[in-house]
């Protein structure tokens, strides 16, 4: 895949391209191809045009570094101060918070250019992006499919050339299974090494924002700005993960130890199943160690996180009262029937489904019944993962057991869609980290994704082997033609 990041910054630095007319480009390819794909939902072109200004200047001083003067997106979760930033749901309708996420003040700090925010399922809550207040983003490697989601405009966009590289969030799979649908790279990284101030909430002991990009290289990049403690974020953690980008290509795969667990296998595409086969034999041809693992556990992962993800969500999503933020209804006699409208008109259908659910199992007779044990399970999950990284370094698995389906394809039944997140939502309960890599197109073009998963804080190993494969492995997906041509 395409590397974009340092090849644009070598131009910028060389003065063959200011970031202003780089960020120009990219604002020319919106205006053109979003109402294809309607991967942005708001645009911020006045200020990226000032912050390209602005990098320009700390070009010429000499004070460059490699995101300054790129342009990039934000997942619509992601704030920024006094930019528009709705989790694409009505009820945050008109929503500006007054702050930048601590991701984003990071990227601002080093010259980023941030274009807009891009679309996603309401809240985060789905896996195509069709939950959008906006509608659904398309898929630019066929319109008639779905982006995958919840990151599935940052997803359309990354790939279809209209941002270098965004930001989404992974609660259970929103980073990587849009980049697999999208044939993108998708980076979740482990729970607490980014920090989450900023994120607008779904299930705080699950959400990680992470990183889209064209290439393993680029995720890289951005994730070693991104990374690092941060006091706003009491769950985030002091590791030391060196220059990550720095260190790709200096090793290969030999005596590479990885595991390979047949459940992660079961009812996955044939199609896909053979891909991350041929793909496991490639490590094996270049030296590394197939080793047999078992993940029984692998089977409660799903009931585990609906669980757990609803119960949060119905607590993180009680702040939204039309008091403090975003809609409100026109008429109503008291508080409470303001609440209640507010709630009624302004939330979707799945969130109002995850509200009630999180609700119930939270619910006293149930709490132990449903939500203690969805916790009791995620520390056996949690526990068998770390014995699984005593065997290997790194685990495949396929990022989904389905290539991007036709829009509406899933619509009719919310448990098929739960059941998509299969392979993604065991990274989230465990906290390790994982990263999504393009395998090859199955028989009807569509990119098939393979999950690299690590233990916690190694990032710098799933990397490299990501980009040992990204590098080596013939039988990639094409990159996308399209958006600003570099
Ligand atoms: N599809 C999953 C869900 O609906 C994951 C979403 C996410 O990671 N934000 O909960």
């Amino acid at each position: 895949m395409k590397e974009i990041i340092a090849p644009l910054s070598n131009l910028l630095v060389d003065g063959e391209i200011s970031s202003t007319e780089l960020t120009q480009k990219y604002i020319s390819a919106i205006e053109a191809d979003n109402k294809k794909y309607n991967a942005y939902v708001s645009t911020t072109f006045d200020k990226a045009l000032d912050s390209a200004k602005n990098a320009d200047k700390i070009i010429a001083e000499g004070k460059a570094t490699v995101l300054t003067g790129i342009p990039m997106t934000l997942k619509d979760n992601i704030c920024s101060d006094g930019d528009l930033t709705t989790c694409c749901s009505k009820i945050l309708e008109g929503f500006r918070p007054y702050y930048d996420a601590t991701v984003w003040s990071k990227l601002k700090a080093q010259g980023a250019v941030m274009l807009g925010k891009t679309n996603m399922d309401e809240f985060a809550m789905g896996s195509t992006s069709e939950t959008s207040c906006y509608g659904a983003p398309l898929n630019p490697r066929n319109t008639a499919n779905v982006t995958g989601g919840s990151s599935g405009g940052v997803a359309a966009a990354v790939c279809a050339g209209l941002a270098p590289y965004g930001l989404g969030s992974d609660t259970g799979g929103s980073v990587r299974q849009p980049a697999s649908f999208c044939g993108i790279v998708g980076l979740k990284p482990t729970y607490g090494a980014v920090s989450r101030y900023g994120l607008i909430a779904y299930g705080s002991s699950l959400d990680q924002i992470g990183v889209l990009s064209n290439s393993v290289m680029d995720s890289a990049l951005v994730f070693d700005t991104i990374c690092g403690v941060d006091e706003k974020d009491q769950t985030s953690v002091n590791f030391n993960f060196g220059s990550i980008a720095d260190s790709l290509g200096k090793t290969d795969v030999k005596g590479m130890k990885i595991g390979v667990a047949q459940e992660y296998f079961d009812g996955i595409n044939d199609e896909i199943k053979t891909a991350i086969f041929d793909a496991i034999k490639f490590y094996e041809k270049n030296g590394a160690q197939i080793v047999d693992i078992k993940l029984p556990v692998l089977k409660q992962a799903l009931p585990v996180y609906y669980i757990i993800a609803c119960a949060e969500a119905s607590s993180n999503l009680g702040r939204y009262d039309g008091i403090r933020y975003g809609y409100r209804p026109e008429s109503f006699n008291n508080v409470e029937e303001m609440i209640l409208k507010t709630r009624t008109e302004g939330f979707g259908d799945e969130i109002k489904r995850r509200i009630m659910l999180g609700t119930y199992v939270l619910s006293s007779g149930y709490y132990d019944a449903y939500y203690k044990k969805a916790c009791l399970l995620r520390e056996n999950i949690t526990a068998d993962f770390d014995e699984i990284f005593s065997e290997c370094d790194i685990i495949i698995a396929p990022t989904a057991p389905n290539t991007a389906f036709p829009l509406n394809f899933k619509g009719a039944s919310p448990v098929d869609m739960y059941l998509s997140d299969i392979a993604t939502v065991p990274i989230n309960i465990t906290g390790v980290p994982a990263i999504s890599v393009p395998v090859k197109n199955d028989s009807n073009g569509l990119p098939i994704g393979m999950q690299i998963i690590g233990k916690k804080f190694s990032e710098k190993t799933i990397m490299n082997a990501a980009y040992f494969f990204e590098k080596n492995y013939k039988n990639g997906v094409e990159d996308f033609e399209g958006g600003v041509a570099l």
